[in-house]
Protein backbone atom coordinates (compact mmCIF):
# COMPACT_ATOMS: atom_id res chain seq x y z
CA UNK A 1 0.00 0.00 0.00
CA UNK A 2 1.43 3.34 -1.18
CA UNK A 3 2.24 6.02 1.83
CA UNK A 4 -0.60 8.32 -0.11
CA UNK A 5 -2.72 5.18 0.62
CA UNK A 6 -2.54 5.27 3.77
CA UNK A 7 -2.48 8.64 4.61
CA UNK A 8 -6.05 9.04 3.07
CA UNK A 9 -7.15 5.84 5.10
CA UNK A 10 -5.68 7.68 8.74
CA UNK A 11 -7.61 10.71 8.21
CA UNK A 12 -5.30 13.78 8.63
CA UNK A 13 -7.74 16.36 10.38
CA UNK A 14 -7.01 19.93 10.63
CA UNK A 15 -7.85 21.37 13.68
CA UNK A 16 -8.93 25.17 13.28
CA UNK A 17 -12.16 25.47 14.09
CA UNK A 18 -13.90 25.27 17.56
CA UNK A 19 -16.87 22.99 17.10
CA UNK A 20 -17.01 22.11 13.17
CA UNK A 21 -13.66 21.23 10.95
CA UNK A 22 -12.79 21.18 7.47
CA UNK A 23 -10.69 17.99 7.03
CA UNK A 24 -8.61 17.03 3.84
CA UNK A 25 -6.39 14.02 2.85
CA UNK A 26 -3.45 16.01 2.40
CA UNK A 27 -1.39 15.94 -0.96
CA UNK A 28 2.40 15.05 -0.47
CA UNK A 29 4.19 16.61 -1.86
CA UNK A 30 2.28 19.77 -2.73
CA UNK A 31 1.09 19.90 -5.86
CA UNK A 32 0.51 22.94 -8.07
CA UNK A 33 -3.76 21.88 -7.69
CA UNK A 34 -3.35 22.65 -3.94
CA UNK A 35 -6.00 24.87 -2.68
CA UNK A 36 -4.76 28.23 -1.89
CA UNK A 37 -5.17 28.90 1.61
CA UNK A 38 -6.00 32.67 3.29
CA UNK A 39 -6.50 33.04 7.04
CA UNK A 40 -6.28 36.14 9.48
CA UNK A 41 -8.09 37.23 12.69
CA UNK A 42 -11.55 39.12 12.74
CA UNK A 43 -14.45 38.59 15.03
CA UNK A 44 -12.72 37.85 18.22
CA UNK A 45 -11.70 34.35 16.02
CA UNK A 46 -10.03 33.50 12.90
CA UNK A 47 -11.27 33.42 9.40
CA UNK A 48 -9.86 30.90 6.89
CA UNK A 49 -10.91 30.96 3.27
CA UNK A 50 -9.51 28.18 1.13
CA UNK A 51 -10.39 27.91 -2.67
CA UNK A 52 -9.42 25.25 -5.21
CA UNK A 53 -7.56 27.81 -7.39
CA UNK A 54 -7.51 31.49 -8.22
CA UNK A 55 -8.63 32.61 -11.52
CA UNK A 56 -5.52 34.74 -13.08
CA UNK A 57 -7.86 37.98 -13.38
CA UNK A 58 -6.57 38.13 -9.28
CA UNK A 59 -3.96 37.49 -7.08
CA UNK A 60 -3.60 35.87 -4.20
CA UNK A 61 -2.86 39.29 -2.07
CA UNK A 62 -5.11 41.53 -3.44
CA UNK A 63 -7.71 38.67 -2.53
CA UNK A 64 -6.37 38.61 1.10
CA UNK A 65 -6.74 42.80 1.37
CA UNK A 66 -10.34 42.65 0.18
CA UNK A 67 -11.56 40.40 2.11
CA UNK A 68 -9.65 41.71 5.17
CA UNK A 69 -10.72 45.59 4.26
CA UNK A 70 -14.90 44.01 4.10
CA UNK A 71 -14.37 41.88 7.42
CA UNK A 72 -13.28 45.34 9.03
CA UNK A 73 -16.20 46.93 7.42
CA UNK A 74 -18.21 44.55 9.30
CA UNK A 75 -16.58 44.46 12.43
CA UNK A 76 -17.14 48.70 12.36
CA UNK A 77 -20.58 48.11 11.72
CA UNK A 78 -22.08 45.10 14.30
CA UNK A 79 -18.90 44.90 16.73
CA UNK A 80 -20.18 45.26 20.24
CA UNK A 81 -16.18 45.16 21.54
CA UNK A 82 -15.39 48.65 19.15
CA UNK A 83 -17.51 51.72 20.96
CA UNK A 84 -17.77 53.72 17.82
CA UNK A 85 -19.09 51.20 15.63
CA UNK A 86 -22.62 51.41 14.41
CA UNK A 87 -24.28 48.59 16.19
CA UNK A 88 -22.64 50.37 19.73
CA UNK A 89 -23.84 53.83 18.56
CA UNK A 90 -27.18 52.01 18.44
CA UNK A 91 -27.08 50.68 21.51
CA UNK A 92 -25.85 54.29 23.55
CA UNK A 93 -28.68 56.00 21.33
CA UNK A 94 -30.98 57.61 24.28
CA UNK A 95 -34.18 58.01 21.76
CA UNK A 96 -36.44 56.06 20.34
CA UNK A 97 -36.90 57.43 16.82
CA UNK A 98 -35.32 55.64 13.67
CA UNK A 99 -32.08 55.18 14.13
CA UNK A 100 -30.05 55.16 10.60
CA UNK A 101 -27.39 52.43 9.69
CA UNK A 102 -26.16 50.52 7.20
CA UNK A 103 -28.01 48.16 4.49
CA UNK A 104 -25.67 45.33 6.24
CA UNK A 105 -26.68 45.97 9.61
CA UNK A 106 -29.91 46.42 8.90
CA UNK A 107 -30.31 42.90 6.85
CA UNK A 108 -28.75 41.22 9.81
CA UNK A 109 -30.83 42.61 12.21
CA UNK A 110 -34.04 41.40 10.34
CA UNK A 111 -33.11 38.05 9.94
CA UNK A 112 -32.34 37.62 13.31
CA UNK A 113 -35.69 38.77 14.14
CA UNK A 114 -37.21 36.65 11.54
CA UNK A 115 -35.03 33.43 13.28
CA UNK A 116 -36.07 35.23 16.70
CA UNK A 117 -40.25 34.60 15.63
CA UNK A 118 -39.64 31.80 14.00
CA UNK A 119 -37.61 29.90 17.05
CA UNK A 120 -40.56 30.55 19.17
CA UNK A 121 -38.32 33.52 20.54
CA UNK A 122 -34.98 31.61 21.63
CA UNK A 123 -33.00 33.51 19.50
CA UNK A 124 -33.10 37.22 20.48
CA UNK A 125 -30.06 39.72 19.96
CA UNK A 126 -31.36 42.03 22.75
CA UNK A 127 -29.89 39.59 25.11
CA UNK A 128 -27.02 41.79 25.09
CA UNK A 129 -27.33 42.94 28.48
CA UNK A 130 -27.68 39.57 29.98
CA UNK A 131 -24.82 38.31 28.23
CA UNK A 132 -22.79 40.69 29.90
CA UNK A 133 -24.38 40.53 33.06
CA UNK A 134 -23.14 37.19 32.72
CA UNK A 135 -19.83 37.35 32.21
CA UNK A 136 -19.65 36.39 28.49
CA UNK A 137 -19.45 40.57 26.86
CA UNK A 138 -17.21 43.31 26.53
CA UNK A 139 -16.76 44.11 29.79
CA UNK A 140 -15.62 40.53 31.03
CA UNK A 141 -16.19 38.70 34.17
CA UNK A 142 -17.02 40.34 37.19
CA UNK A 143 -16.19 37.25 39.47
CA UNK A 144 -19.62 36.45 41.15
CA UNK A 145 -22.74 34.75 39.71
CA UNK A 146 -25.17 37.10 39.74
CA UNK A 147 -28.42 36.74 41.51
CA UNK A 148 -32.16 36.64 41.06
CA UNK A 149 -32.58 40.09 41.56
CA UNK A 150 -30.08 41.32 39.14
CA UNK A 151 -31.92 38.87 36.51
CA UNK A 152 -34.51 39.93 37.12
CA UNK A 153 -34.01 43.59 36.90
CA UNK A 154 -31.74 43.02 33.71
CA UNK A 155 -34.11 41.20 32.05
CA UNK A 156 -36.73 44.67 31.71
CA UNK A 157 -34.07 45.65 29.53
CA UNK A 158 -34.49 42.43 27.53
CA UNK A 159 -36.94 41.20 24.47
CA UNK A 160 -36.83 42.24 20.41
CA UNK A 161 -40.83 42.92 20.87
CA UNK A 162 -38.99 46.58 21.76
CA UNK A 163 -37.00 46.05 18.49
CA UNK A 164 -37.78 47.25 14.96
CA UNK A 165 -36.22 47.40 12.16
CA UNK A 166 -36.37 48.02 8.13
CA UNK A 167 -34.74 48.08 4.90
CA UNK A 168 -35.32 50.97 2.99
CA UNK A 169 -34.06 53.45 4.51
CA UNK A 170 -32.01 50.81 6.79
CA UNK A 171 -32.50 51.82 10.36
CA UNK A 172 -33.28 50.52 13.64
CA UNK A 173 -35.59 51.66 16.61
CA UNK A 174 -36.20 50.53 19.84
CA UNK A 175 -39.06 50.90 22.17
CA UNK A 176 -37.25 51.25 25.48
CA UNK A 177 -34.17 53.37 25.14
CA UNK A 178 -31.59 50.42 27.35
CA UNK A 179 -32.32 47.97 25.01
CA UNK A 180 -28.62 46.71 23.63
CA UNK A 181 -27.98 44.58 20.92
CA UNK A 182 -25.46 41.57 20.78
CA UNK A 183 -25.13 40.35 17.27
CA UNK A 184 -22.57 38.30 18.28
CA UNK A 185 -25.12 35.05 17.74
CA UNK A 186 -25.44 36.00 14.08
CA UNK A 187 -22.73 38.38 12.46
CA UNK A 188 -20.04 35.50 11.54
CA UNK A 189 -22.50 33.70 9.89
CA UNK A 190 -22.90 37.31 8.08
CA UNK A 191 -19.40 37.46 7.56
CA UNK A 192 -18.52 34.58 5.99
CA UNK A 193 -21.78 34.98 3.32
CA UNK A 194 -20.06 38.60 2.52
CA UNK A 195 -16.66 36.64 1.83
CA UNK A 196 -18.13 34.30 -0.32
CA UNK A 197 -19.86 36.98 -2.44
CA UNK A 198 -16.37 38.35 -3.33
CA UNK A 199 -15.38 34.81 -4.17
CA UNK A 200 -18.00 34.94 -6.38
CA UNK A 201 -17.69 38.19 -8.18
CA UNK A 202 -14.26 37.00 -9.02
CA UNK A 203 -15.72 34.05 -10.15
CA UNK A 204 -14.12 31.43 -7.86
CA UNK A 205 -16.66 28.35 -8.08
CA UNK A 206 -14.64 25.99 -5.86
CA UNK A 207 -14.58 27.45 -1.93
CA UNK A 208 -14.51 27.32 1.42
CA UNK A 209 -15.14 30.04 3.63
CA UNK A 210 -15.04 29.74 7.29
CA UNK A 211 -15.23 32.50 10.68
CA UNK A 212 -14.84 31.22 13.64
CA UNK A 213 -16.41 27.47 13.03
CA UNK A 214 -19.27 28.91 10.54
CA UNK A 215 -18.42 27.51 6.87
CA UNK A 216 -19.81 27.49 3.91
CA UNK A 217 -18.32 25.12 0.79
CA UNK A 218 -19.23 25.70 -2.50
CA UNK A 219 -18.20 23.23 -5.21
CA UNK A 220 -14.75 20.90 -5.07
CA UNK A 221 -11.75 20.93 -3.47
CA UNK A 222 -9.83 21.48 -6.98
CA UNK A 223 -9.05 17.39 -7.43
CA UNK A 224 -12.74 16.80 -8.02
CA UNK A 225 -13.13 15.89 -4.18
CA UNK A 226 -15.90 16.95 -1.98
CA UNK A 227 -15.12 19.71 1.10
CA UNK A 228 -15.78 16.87 4.45
CA UNK A 229 -16.45 18.59 7.50
CA UNK A 230 -16.08 17.26 10.53
CA UNK A 231 -18.87 17.42 13.48
CA UNK A 232 -17.02 17.62 16.57
CA UNK A 233 -17.78 15.24 19.63
CA UNK A 234 -19.31 17.48 22.41
CA UNK A 235 -16.76 16.90 25.35
CA UNK A 236 -14.21 19.37 27.05
CA UNK A 237 -11.60 16.48 27.60
CA UNK A 238 -10.08 16.11 24.19
CA UNK A 239 -11.30 16.82 20.71
CA UNK A 240 -12.69 13.89 18.68
CA UNK A 241 -14.62 13.12 15.40
CA UNK A 242 -18.72 12.62 16.05
CA UNK A 243 -19.19 12.39 11.81
CA UNK A 244 -17.83 13.44 8.47
CA UNK A 245 -20.04 15.07 6.58
CA UNK A 246 -20.52 16.27 2.82
CA UNK A 247 -22.79 19.14 2.40
CA UNK A 248 -22.93 20.23 -1.27
CA UNK A 249 -23.16 23.68 -1.72
CA UNK A 250 -24.34 25.07 1.56
CA UNK A 251 -23.39 26.39 4.85
CA UNK A 252 -22.87 25.11 7.70
CA UNK A 253 -23.13 26.20 11.39
CA UNK A 254 -22.24 23.99 15.18
CA UNK A 255 -23.29 25.30 18.19
CA UNK A 256 -21.81 23.96 21.41
CA UNK A 257 -21.57 24.64 24.82
CA UNK A 258 -18.39 22.37 25.48
CA UNK A 259 -15.84 25.31 24.57
CA UNK A 260 -17.42 28.46 25.91
CA UNK A 261 -18.26 28.58 28.89
CA UNK A 262 -16.72 28.73 32.83
CA UNK A 263 -17.11 26.69 35.75
CA UNK A 264 -18.10 27.79 39.42
CA UNK A 265 -18.46 25.88 42.28
CA UNK A 266 -18.91 22.89 40.01
CA UNK A 267 -21.53 24.38 38.00
CA UNK A 268 -20.54 25.29 33.93
CA UNK A 269 -22.24 28.60 32.92
CA UNK A 270 -23.20 28.27 29.16
CA UNK A 271 -22.53 31.64 26.95
CA UNK A 272 -26.00 31.12 25.31
CA UNK A 273 -28.60 33.03 27.66
CA UNK A 274 -32.49 31.43 27.80
CA UNK A 275 -34.45 34.94 27.34
CA UNK A 276 -37.15 33.61 29.39
CA UNK A 277 -35.23 32.37 32.54
CA UNK A 278 -32.65 35.42 31.61
CA UNK A 279 -29.95 32.24 32.70
CA UNK A 280 -27.24 30.37 30.90
CA UNK A 281 -28.94 27.40 29.55
CA UNK A 282 -28.54 24.46 31.43
CA UNK A 283 -30.10 21.09 29.69
CA UNK A 284 -28.68 17.89 28.20
CA UNK A 285 -28.37 18.99 24.48
CA UNK A 286 -24.60 19.87 23.95
CA UNK A 287 -24.48 20.00 20.49
CA UNK A 288 -26.48 21.44 17.61
CA UNK A 289 -25.62 21.73 13.31
CA UNK A 290 -27.79 23.03 11.12
CA UNK A 291 -26.81 23.62 7.41
CA UNK A 292 -28.56 25.71 5.26
CA UNK A 293 -27.60 27.99 1.84
CA UNK A 294 -27.10 31.02 3.80
CA UNK A 295 -24.30 31.09 6.49
CA UNK A 296 -26.00 33.83 8.68
CA UNK A 297 -29.33 31.75 8.71
CA UNK A 298 -27.45 28.25 9.79
CA UNK A 299 -24.81 30.12 12.62
CA UNK A 300 -28.57 32.40 13.69
CA UNK A 301 -30.57 28.98 13.82
CA UNK A 302 -28.13 26.72 15.27
CA UNK A 303 -27.63 29.24 17.90
CA UNK A 304 -31.55 28.88 19.05
CA UNK A 305 -32.05 25.52 18.84
CA UNK A 306 -28.97 25.12 21.20
CA UNK A 307 -31.02 27.60 23.26
CA UNK A 308 -34.69 25.73 22.76
CA UNK A 309 -33.73 22.19 24.38
CA UNK A 310 -33.65 19.01 22.58
CA UNK A 311 -38.15 18.40 21.99
CA UNK A 312 -38.29 22.16 21.06
CA UNK A 313 -35.35 22.03 18.66
CA UNK A 314 -36.83 18.65 16.94
CA UNK A 315 -40.24 19.88 17.15
CA UNK A 316 -39.72 23.68 14.97
CA UNK A 317 -36.36 21.76 13.08
CA UNK A 318 -40.04 19.06 11.89
CA UNK A 319 -42.45 21.50 11.27
CA UNK A 320 -39.87 24.42 9.48
CA UNK A 321 -38.70 21.22 7.11
CA UNK A 322 -34.61 22.41 8.22
CA UNK A 323 -31.49 20.41 8.05
CA UNK A 324 -30.77 19.68 11.61
CA UNK A 325 -28.78 17.16 13.73
CA UNK A 326 -28.34 17.37 17.18
CA UNK A 327 -26.56 15.42 20.42
CA UNK A 328 -27.54 15.31 23.78
CA UNK A 329 -26.02 13.71 26.32
CA UNK A 330 -27.40 10.64 28.06
CA UNK A 331 -26.61 8.68 31.24
CA UNK A 332 -24.42 6.50 29.33
CA UNK A 333 -23.44 8.29 26.69
CA UNK A 334 -24.92 10.59 23.90
CA UNK A 335 -28.17 10.07 21.63
CA UNK A 336 -28.07 11.76 18.31
CA UNK A 337 -30.84 13.07 16.25
CA UNK A 338 -31.34 14.04 12.39
CA UNK A 339 -34.02 15.84 10.90
CA UNK A 340 -35.34 14.37 7.41
CA UNK A 341 -33.88 17.46 5.88
CA UNK A 342 -30.76 16.95 7.34
CA UNK A 343 -30.83 13.14 5.81
CA UNK A 344 -31.32 14.48 2.57
CA UNK A 345 -29.18 17.21 1.75
CA UNK A 346 -25.87 15.03 3.97
CA UNK A 347 -23.49 12.01 2.66
CA UNK A 348 -21.78 10.98 5.79
CA UNK A 349 -19.02 9.82 5.13
CA UNK A 350 -18.06 7.67 8.44
P1 LIG B 1 -22.73 29.13 19.33
O1 LIG B 1 -22.06 28.64 18.08
O2 LIG B 1 -22.29 28.37 20.57
O3 LIG B 1 -24.21 29.20 19.20
P2 LIG B 1 -22.35 31.85 18.59
O4 LIG B 1 -20.99 32.49 18.59
O5 LIG B 1 -23.01 31.60 17.29
O6 LIG B 1 -22.18 30.57 19.50
O7 LIG B 1 -23.35 32.74 19.44
C1 LIG B 1 -23.16 32.89 20.81
C2 LIG B 1 -23.24 34.34 21.22
O8 LIG B 1 -24.56 34.84 20.94
C3 LIG B 1 -23.03 34.52 22.70
O9 LIG B 1 -21.67 34.66 23.04
C4 LIG B 1 -23.84 35.78 22.97
O10 LIG B 1 -23.07 36.92 22.66
C5 LIG B 1 -24.99 35.67 21.99
N1 LIG B 1 -26.19 35.02 22.58
C6 LIG B 1 -26.30 34.33 23.76
N2 LIG B 1 -27.55 33.89 23.94
C7 LIG B 1 -28.27 34.29 22.84
C8 LIG B 1 -29.64 34.14 22.45
N3 LIG B 1 -30.53 33.50 23.19
N4 LIG B 1 -30.01 34.71 21.27
C9 LIG B 1 -29.12 35.38 20.49
N5 LIG B 1 -27.82 35.55 20.81
C10 LIG B 1 -27.39 35.00 21.97
MG1 LIG C 1 -24.64 31.41 16.15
Amino acid sequence: MSSRKSLSITWMFIFYSLTLFYCSEPSFPPTVDSPLNLSGSTMGTYFKVTVASLPPSIHEDELKVSIENLLGKINAQMSTYISESELSRFNQYEKTDWFPVSSETALVVNEALKIHYLTEEAFDITVGPLVNLWGFGPPGRKGEVPNQEKVNFTLTKVGSRHLQSRLTPPSLKKNIVDLYLDLSGIAKGFGVDEVAEILEKHNIENYLVEIGGEMRVKGERGDGSEWLIAIEKPVTTERAVQKVVSIGTNAVATSGDYRNYYEEDGVRYSHLIDPTTGKPISHNLVSVTVIHPSSMTSDGLATAFNVMGWEQAIAVAEQEQLAVFLIRRTEDGFEEYASPEFDKLVTVHN
